[in-house]
């Protein structure tokens, strides 16, 4: 008998792979094993020539949904006269491993199951099978066996016993398989730590919710905090208690058409809304709607999301309620995960817990992506999506920590061709999401495999994650410019070596000279890049209290615009200046005391935004651009005139026919709607100008946008439509955040080609 020996790696386990290899194997008539390692899957198998050949184009061809192969080696082995076919016992191995899957949201027969009165899992919360349910945020050690998971605790009883070691049923080693006798088990509790004697407590959270109370709701990565999206008092309560002003709340909906009733949604946004990784999609809004306006003040979309644990569909299903659910967390400190932990730190925001004793071993945000251009273009990179690796276009020559950036980090392990990107870890500015950050790189390097020898990082000095990385020992350390990690993000999620024209608008990056950059034009690739244009320097004044209260900065643009004259401006924004803070100002400014100039596009927005509409201080990042953007109206076509100086080899772009175009059309009374497209239009026709410019001198025609400024999709729509007609190839993120979350790709590319 022909014999031969598979080995398949990528994702291939917790997704219903062994199963599907013994099946197959029972209908090809083939004897062997297979069985799962730390480096995949392993198979050997015996059986006619025809019937192997079936057997591997079957695995090739039609492979369980949710696995992912990325590579099968098949060797001839002598024959070992097997019986029969099994699957064998982990066994654990050194060296490389398999990925493990993300969490998955519950698949249709698990939910046929869940609503079906005659079934055993009617009604209970915690059902899933091999191709639906929590992974990684239960999974402690590999390979995925329920050992090492927080279901290890729970016995299976008699049936789910035989379930799990039947390898025709669905739930054949589906490691947290459970039931009501055997499983989980959820519990609802005041805010006083009291359980509440319910018999469900399913329907009572429900009654809650609807008399408007908060409740925090345990999920899959961590704790929700919920309450009716549709009560203003409600809304406005949990706003007041979580200290959010305006920053907006995720939705969770029960199904499409309830979503259509408020949002628009075209096809690849139903998909998107459906898929496993069910993340929070940006929708545009409707114009009238029963969801209270507080969710989401001054914003274009809604968040929303579909149900994706089992809990959610029941809470949904009975209750018809439209739901906020936001983060369990305290203003800004990482998601809530561990009983206690959430207990403490959400009573005071949370009236009542629902909760469970399924272990939640690691964290993990619900994601934000959105479409763009008819692709999806992720904001916020987490559940469902992580730990996937990110396959690369050259291979890593050793392992790599890239430890990221400051706000809305990320850090990125990588090795042979792959990247893994950590989940959203957050804005390292607290003890809590630092903390986070140490213990989940330590897990994660165990999760990967990875022994990192390098490690990149940013330049500036200050970043938690900068510091994080230059502490650690023995490591070769590789700076990396924050703009130049920006471009190379984008260029190696669409798999481009070659030099492109790089054009990075962000807030805030640390610049070779000191200065605060984020309008940048780079001729980059991953070996290095050359600064050949950027906004002219402003004074910034105060640094990061500038950003903090946006007004700071207007102040500075129209002071150096029209000098003192500007005060005698008649408009909105000056009339609102407390005239000793100006002063103030003023001096800073004169006498160059704790300003730093920067090139920052951020910071532009800000300013012509408050210039716009007056704002004391932001609440979020980016929400004074986000405000302008939403104002924008899309009708409009023009621009404004801009001026671009050459000094030397360097481009600058100067503001002043901005500002003081965006200053006359307020004094003339315009639109703020006209006034803030055609300052889009501007930046738009800017940036198709200095790649323009930068072709002719340099012969290049690739662009790469990147940087948060360019989720503000009415500029990237029009930046992308211009740089196309003008026959450049554009390439954006879509994989891979376009702000700092991405950095960390760009940092570990780039300091692979240093090695
Ligand atoms: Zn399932
Ligand atoms: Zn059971
Ligand atoms: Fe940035």
């Amino acid at each position: 008998m022909p014999s031969i020996r598979i080995e398949i790696k990528g994702i291939v386990q917790g997704v219903g792979f062994r199963p599907f290899i013994y099946n197959l194997a029972q209908k090809c008539h083939l004897s062997g094993y297979v069985l799962n390692d730390t480096q995949g899957v392993e198979i050997e198998a015996e059986g006619k020539k025809s019937d192997l050949d079936k057997f591997l184009l079957r695995i090739k061809d039609t492979p369980p949904p949710l696995s992912q192969i990325e590579r099968i080696n098949v060797k001839r082995i002598s024959s070992r006269g097997y019986q029969n076919f099994v699957i064998r016992q982990s066994e654990k191995k050194e060296g490389e491993t398999v990925w493990v899957s993300p969490d998955l949201a519950t698949c249709d027969d698990c939910l046929r199951e869940l609503f079906d009165p005659q079934d055993r899992r009617f009604g209970y919360p915690f059902l899933n099978c091999t191709n639906c349910g929590p992974r990684l945020t239960i999974i402690q050690d590999i390979p995925y066996d329920r050992e090492k998971t927080t279901m290890a605790v729970f016995e299976m009883c008699p049936e789910c016993n035989q379930e799990y070691h039947n390898p025709q049923n669905r739930r054949f080693h589906a490691q947290p398989n459970a039931c009501p006798v055997c499983g989980p088990k959820l519990t609802l509790a005041d805010n006083k730590n009291k359980v509440l004697n319910t018999t469900d407590p399913i329907d009572s959270t429900i009654e809650l919710l609807k008399d408007g109370y908060i409740i925090a709701i345990k999920g899959i990565g961590g704790y929700h905090l919920a309450c009716d999206a549709t009560n203003k008092g409600a809304v406005s309560n949990l706003r007041r208690r979580k200290y959010r002003e305006d920053k907006p709340f995720a939705l969770m909906v029960k199904d499409l058409q309830t979503i259509q009733r408020f949002c628009h949604v075209n096809q690849l946004e139903k998909k998107l809304l459906h898929s496993v990784c069910r993340p929070i999609l940006l929708l545009k809004k409707k114009k009238a709607n029963l969801i209270a306006p507080e969710v989401a003040p001054l914003q274009k979309n809604w968040g929303v999301m579909l149900p994706y644990s089992p809990l959610h569909h029941l809470l949904l299903a009975r209750s018809n309620l439209i739901l906020v659910m936001t983060s369990g967390n305290r203003s800004d400190e990482p998601i809530a995960y561990q009983d206690e932990d959430a207990f403490q730190g959400l009573r005071d925001i949370a009236d009542y817990f629902l909760t469970h004793n399924r272990g939640i071993y690691r964290r993990c945000d619900d994601s934000v992506t959105r479409v763009w251009n008819g692709e999806e273009m992720i904001i916020r990179r987490a559940r469902g999506y992580v730990p996937q690796p990110l396959k690369m276009q050259s291979t890593f020559r050793k392992h790599i920590l890239a430890a990221g950036a400051q706000l809305k980090n990320t850090f990125c392990l990588a090795r042979d061709d792959l990247a893994f990107l950590s989940t959203h870890i957050g804005d390292l500015e607290n003890l809590e999401t630092l903390e986070f950050y140490e213990k989940e790189v330590e897990r994660f390097k165990k999760l990967c495999s990875v022994q990192p020898e390098i490690v990149a990082h940013d330049l500036h000095p200050e970043y938690l994650s900068t510091k994080y990385a230059l502490s650690l020992p023995h490591l070769r350390k590789i700076p990396v410019q924050h703009h130049h990690a920006h471009i190379v993000s984008c260029m190696a999620e669409n798999k481009i070596g070659r030099k492109v024209i790089g054009v990075a608008f962000d807030g805030t990056g640390y610049g070779e000279d000191k200065a605060v950059w984020g309008g940048e034009f780079l001729l980059a690739d991953p070996e290095g890049y050359q600064r050949v244009a950027h906004f002219k320097y402003i004074p910034m004044p105060g640094g990061e209290m500038a950003i903090k209260e946006p007004w700071r900065m207007a102040l500075s643009y129209v002071y150096y615009c029209y000098g003192d004259d500007f005060l005698n401006l008649d408009i909105d924004f000056v009339r609102r200046l407390d005239l000793n803070k100006c002063k103030t100002i003023k001096k800073m400014l004169n006498q160059k005391i704790n300003v730093f100039p920067t090139s920052s596009a951020g910071r532009l927005f800000d300013s012509v935004s408050v210039l716009l509409n007056w704002r004391e201080e932001i609440h979020y990042e980016g929400q004074p651009a986000i405000e302008l953007e939403t104002m924008a109206d899309q009708k409009i076509k023009r621009g404004y005139d801009f001026e671009i100086s050459r000094e030397q080899k360097m481009l600058i772009i100067h503001p002043e026919l901005l500002i003081k175009s965006v200053v006359s059309d307020l004094l003339n009374g315009k639109k703020k709607s006209t006034i803030s497209a055609k300052f889009h239009n501007s930046i738009a026709q800017i940036i198709a100008e200095i790649c323009f410019r930068l072709r002719k001198e340099y012969k290049l025609s690739d662009v790469c946008l990147s940087g948060g400024v360019f989720q503000n999709v009415f500029l990237l729509e029009k930046a992308h439509k211009l740089l196309v007609k003008y026959k450049f190839k554009v390439y954006t993120h879509h994989r891979v955040p376009p702000n700092d979350g991405g950095i960390s790709l760009g940092q570990a590319v780039i300091a692979n080609q240093r090695i």
